[in-house]
């Protein structure tokens, strides 16, 4: 399985790292391998002084799908999650100054929270789904999907057109504003709506 990130979905994002608004979604791929296990906390690498925290909706992909025209996108998922897509700030600096692919800032080992699922069903309104980070018991990050520049069911569109969309896939649909540096002892918690998703220790 596959983890494809959306990056500069979020206006307010775009302008904190003071970023072009694309004319097409961002799109990066992570291996299944940067997924943090389970209970596991997530280590700083010894390559980055700088990593940050994403928060951000996660879909599961359900059936099989290229070419997923946005109308019929709500028929390839049911579950909807939270996640983080951990980032070595410093390190992508230096590798978008070069022009170069970022896999090394963000699909190291790891680097992709993966929190509880939710049956879409649970929701009224996906595309208004409220959605923060905490950080030892500090709200860092908040917002809700209405936000998003492109929403759920174009993200599906938009990268079927590229990739086969496959059992077990999840996209990353980009992080909102209040991105930050994380530290050893820090204690991370996600929560969609009052529900908490996730909550990992920083070693
Ligand atoms: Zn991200």
């Amino acid at each position: 399985m596959k983890l494809i990130c959306i990056g500069r979905n979020y206006t307010d994002h775009i302008k904190e790292l003071e970023n072009q608004k694309p004319t097409d979604p961002v799109v990066f791929l992570k291996p299944d391998t940067s997924i943090l296990l389970k209970k596991m906390p997530f280590f700083i690498p010894e390559f980055s002084d700088d990593v940050h925290h994403e928060i951000e909706v996660l879909i599961k992909i359900k059936k099989v799908g290229k070419y997923i025209d946005k109308k019929f996108a709500h028929k390839y998922y049911d579950e909807i999650g939270l996640g983080i897509d951990f980032t070595a700030r410093d390190l992508q600096a230096k590798l978008k100054a070069k022009g170069l692919p970022w896999e090394k800032a963000k699909a190291f080992d790891g680097a992709a929270v993966v929190g509880k699922w939710l049956p879409k069903s649970e929701f009224n309104n996906l595309n208004d789904l409220n959605f923060s980070l905490e950080k030892n018991g500090e709200i860092v990050q908040q917002a809700s999907t209405e936000l998003m520049l492109w929403k759920i069911d174009e993200l599906i569109e938009y990268v079927s057109k590229y990739f086969t969309l496959k059992i077990g896939d999840i996209i990353f649909t980009g992080t909102p504003a209040g991105v930050g540096k994380v530290f050893a002892n820090d204690e991370l918690k996600g929560f969609i709506e009052d529900k908490e998703m996730f909550s990992i220790k920083i070693k």
